[in-house]
């Protein structure tokens, strides 16, 4: 199978505040979409993607942490994703965005999260995830609730990297 890349929206974008619909029918075109989005994810690069950020309103994200030279990768496809159950115990980690390139801030998350999907074949999978895992699962699932890792800021820290964001559209729209 061919895969393409797709182009990343960038905050801020209406189409990224939107809640995703759930899938309710695996189709090629799903799993092409799926595919397109680990290629884009690979090339960006970056350890996760939604369908939101490539301008699609589906359920559907796809991650890889194994990020270091060497690693076997491990591309996740996961349809539907929920979090079944967290932890009390938190985690802090700097996250970034390929929908906010170049801006960076900790964020707190639950460290350890039950999380349930449907996979590239069908199957109904459920795993608990922790440490950088946790975290980009969680990121991934948020963007299907319209949410970004900004909004998880206090909301000063939010404006500024949102005003930088509309600063460096008007910039690339210039190019
Ligand atoms: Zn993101």
């Amino acid at each position: 199978m061919i895969r393409m890349k797709r182009n990343i929206l960038l905050h801020p974008d209406p189409r990224l505040k939107k809640a995703a619909k759930p899938v309710s029918d695996l189709s090629d075109e799903l799993r092409q979409l799926a595919d397109d989005m680990l290629e884009t994810m690979y090339d960006a690069p970056g350890i996760g993607l939604a369908a939101p950020q490539v301008g699609l309103s589906d359920r559907l994200i796809v991650l890889d942490c194994r990020k270091e030279e060497g690693e076997t990768p491990r591309p996740l496809v996961m349809f539907n994703p929920r979090v079944l159950s967290s932890s009390d115990e938190t985690n802090v980690y700097e996250e970034g965005c390929l929908s906010i390139p170049d801006q960076f801030a900790d964020v707190t998350r639950p460290a350890e999260v039950d999380v349930e999907w449907i996979d590239r074949d069908g199957t109904l999978r459920r795993e608990t995830f922790d440490k950088l895992w946790a975290t980009c699962v969680q990121h991934e699932i948020d963007h299907l609730d319209g949410r970004l890792f900004i909004d998880h800021l206090k909301p000063l820290r939010r404006q500024m990297i949102t005003r930088k964001m509309v600063k460096l559209k008007r910039e690339l729209a210039r190019e």
